[in-house]
């Protein structure tokens, strides 16, 4: 099969022919109708997040079940699925506890490599899918069947940024109807975050960011008013949107430690600044315990959303199909696999939420 390779961190992917083996016990092989560009992957292209080369990334994936393998019943052939990167043993603490994104096995290897490339080497695959290539062979625990009627490329996002932004509000800060809410950056996550912020029934919903187009479309998914971090002294303008007194929730959906530092200054007394946009792994946080003690703020992380695969997509899909959740606005364009080295230039440009590769 084709897949686009990362050979070196900086450098253009290279297509080639890579073969994929048979699914094993518990897994799937799954044909991808498409898979979007998530800013993790453009991380990985740089070498700003834990791995080395080669490897395929890619993990907002959606596509049609093609083998199973052996144990595997809760899906047919031909199921429409979208695949997420998060894997759940089922069996760990955190799985029984009700949280089976944080399984203690969500990162581990396949005891066999997937994919080699021609040479025989095994190809490292980012989120445990390699979503930029025809064929995925996954774990079942990361796919979800979707409706047959549900649009591929759009079913795709609710693999990451849909469900890291909305869940992040809805699940891990579990936000309340009227409490206020800013959101720090408005790109592939934040739109969501604003999505999930304004469903929840928050008020006010303060989208920022330093470009005025985003802000714009901020409004038209939720946000309730919008403060350029450019322009204006951003923490006047939020305190005077939150009654002089900060935001009960920050969401820092931008990969910037500096934005996490800037976010605690956003929230109230007792507010929560949650972090949820991933900065280079390399980097550090600067704060001074007078910035969290005398205040009580709280500072949080939250991770793909808090979600639960089976239950959260599904009621996604169903508030996307009466309106209440936007997901055609979000996808920017539709490039081949061939042109993915252009799709990715123009996410990093950070043009549009969604640019998704098509397989069909
Ligand atoms: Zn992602
Ligand atoms: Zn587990």
């Amino acid at each position: 099969m084709k897949a686009a390779v990362c050979y070196e961190f900086n450098k253009p992917m290279v297509l080639e022919e890579v073969s994929l083996r048979e699914p094993g016990k518990g897994e799937v092989m799954i044909r991808v109708a498409a898979t979007a560009i998530c800013h993790s992957d453009i991380h990985d292209m740089k070498g700003e997040m834990p791995g080395g080369v080669p490897f395929i990334g890619g993990h907002e994936t959606a596509g049609y079940i093609e083998k199973l393998g052996e144990g595997v019943t809760s899906v047919a052939i031909g199921d429409p699925v979208v695949v997420s990167l998060l894997a759940h043993c089922g069996t760990c603490y955190y799985c029984t506890t009700g949280n089976p994104h944080l399984c203690e096995h969500r990162f581990d290897p396949p005891q066999e490599p997937r994919v080699r490339n021609k040479n025989g080497k095994p190809l490292d695959l980012k989120g445990n899918i390699g979503g930029f290539a025809e064929h995925v062979v996954v774990d079942i625990s990361q796919v979800v069947k979707v409706p047959k009627d549900m649009p591929l490329d759009r079913a795709a996002l609710l693999a990451c940024g849909v469900i890291t932004g909305f869940g992040g509000v809805v699940n891990r800060a579990k936000v309340r109807p009227f409490q206020s809410v800013v959101v720090m950056g408005v790109g592939g996550v934040g739109i969501n975050s604003i999505q999930g912020a304004a469903y929840i029934g928050a008020y006010p919903v303060i989208a920022v960011d330093v470009l005025d187009g985003k802000l714009k479309l901020a409004k038209k998914f939720g946000a309730t008013h919008t403060v350029n971090a450019k322009n204006e002294k951003a923490v006047d303008e939020i305190l005077k949107l939150t009654h002089g007194r900060g935001a009960d929730y920050v969401f820092v959906t931008v990969g910037s430690t500096a934005a996490i530092s800037q976010g605690v200054t956003f929230a109230a007394i007792r507010g929560t600044v949650a972090m949820i946009g991933l900065p280079n792994y390399k980097s550090q946080v600067s704060l001074t315990p007078l910035d969290m003690i005398p205040t009580e703020k709280n500072l949080i992380g939250s991770f793909m959303g808090a979600t639960n695969l089976q239950q959260d997509i599904p009621d996604l899909i169903n508030l996307y199909r009466t309106g209440g959740l936007k997901l055609d606005e979000l996808v920017s364009g539709h490039f081949p696999l061939e042109k993915i080295n252009e799709a990715m230039a123009l996410t990093e440009k950070g043009e549009g939420f969604r640019n998704v590769i098509m397989f069909e």
